[in-house]
């Protein structure tokens, strides 16, 4: 029988995204079970399978008609499909790829989720086509995937393409998990909109903002992006995040020269109020000669791109 299905998995803290899927990108099933992080993380790997036992059996699917697993994982992931460190999983070292390959009896392809998000992307999303493309995803924090020619850049250590940690605030910039300050993901994340916010609400401006604030107690980004045809300071803070990301992308531009920037996240939502605030400034920072012929585009996978990459992963292979 020819192989010719994927077993897709996009690990999540929380939750992870199950899919089975054809060569071609199809998806025959997808679902979603919670992740047991219990005892340093030991039962991820066996529950996910026992899900996808269960699932393959319910459809009829035989194994050999599987070509492999791909998962994308949070976490830097070495060339030897290991990780080095998921806090949020309890793994440090973990064999990663060698457990898949034990557990399912298949092929195994390990990525970090973000890089998987942008392969997905790449493969059936916004990037279709496209073989130099840079993704960010605006959420929480600021995730990044670089491609080259096809190919994520992973660096040696599993750091490549970490673009929400490019310091972009010089100086007395917010402080970052990652240890630094000024990141990238500490002004132009979902938080990193709130923290800016935050700052002009010490002025003695007028903004409706500060009403939402006194009001529900806290901000979001969308309350911000919301506020911003109407209320000065509200449009104060989406250009400062233009300016900052206009800055990421004409740098990553300049080394990179790729053919679209592809954004993601729930700040995404924003839509062109967020891609004209960057638009603004983008061009300030990118290599004349070649910025035009980059483009700014909305990922258009939302949160299944993570398992569209996984399935490339193996697709890729083949
Ligand atoms: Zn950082």
């Amino acid at each position: 029988m020819e192989k010719k299905l994927i077993f897709s998995i996009d690990l999540g803290g929380t939750t992870s995204k199950l899919a089975i899927m054809t060569l071609t990108g199809g998806v025959i099933k997808k679902w979603e079970i919670p992740t047991n992080k219990e005892e340093n993380g030991k039962f991820i790997v066996p529950n996910i399978f026992r899900s996808f036992e269960a699932t393959a059996t319910m459809l009829n699917l035989k194994k050999d008609q599987f070509l492999g697993v791909g998962m994308g994982a949070p976490g830097p992931v070495l060339k030897d499909g290991s990780i080095s460190k998921a806090v949020n999983l309890g793994w440090m070292d973990y064999p990663l790829k060698q457990e898949l390959e034990q557990t399912f009896s298949l092929p195994a392809y390990v990525a970090n989720d973000a890089n998987c998000a942008a392969l997905g992307e790449m493969w059936q999303g916004a990037g279709k086509g496209l073989s130099n493309l840079v993704c960010i995803t605006l959420g929480t924090g600021v995730g990044g995937g670089i491609i080259v020619d096809g190919q994520i850049v992973n660096g040696t250590s599993g750091g490549g393409g970490e673009i929400g940690h490019m310091t972009v605030q010089h100086h007395d910039g917010f402080s970052c998990n990652c240890g630094k300050s000024g990141c990238l993901e500490t002004v132009a994340s979902a938080t990193g909109v709130v923290n800016l916010t935050m700052e002009k609400l010490n002025s003695e401006k007028m903004t409706i903002l500060r009403d939402i604030y006194e009001r529900e107690g806290h901000l979001t980004a969308k309350h911000v992006f919301d506020a911003a045809k109407e209320d000065e300071i509200a449009r104060e803070v989406v250009d400062q995040v233009g300016y900052y990301l206009g800055y990421a992308l004409g740098t990553l531009s300049t080394i990179l020269n790729p053919e679209a920037f592809i954004i993601s996240g729930g700040v995404s939502r924003a839509g062109n109020t967020l891609l004209d605030a960057i638009n603004k400034y983008v061009d300030q920072f990118a290599f004349p000669p070649t910025s035009k012929d980059t483009k700014l585009l909305l990922a258009s996978l939302g949160n299944d791109a993570g398992i569209f990459g996984a399935g490339f992963l193996v697709k890729q292979q083949s």
